[in-house]
């Protein structure tokens, strides 16, 4: 089993184009998108009109920060 998170696992790949999407834990109107999470694998997406593509972490936080403000506590600014 190969589990990168770089490039997402056959459940969320596939399911995008299955019309089963990992599951949208955000939004950003400016970005005119969505932010997903598999929970298969950990890899997060973003959904725009036309694609959806892999983001790292640390960009979905930075463009999707009300969604972690509400799960984590992060300790890295004051
Ligand atoms: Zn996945």
């Amino acid at each position: 089993m190969n589990n990168q998170n770089d490039n997402g696992c056959d459940i969320c790949k596939n399911g995008w184009y299955a019309g089963k999407p990992p599951l949208e834990i955000g939004q950003n109107d400016e970005r005119w998108a969505t932010l997903h999470l598999c929970e298969v694998c950990g890899t997060y997406w973003e959904a725009h009109l036309r694609n959806a593509v892999i983001i790292s972490k640390d960009d979905a936080m930075k463009y999707y920060p009300a969604t972690f403000a509400n799960k984590v506590e992060d300790g890295s600014h004051q």
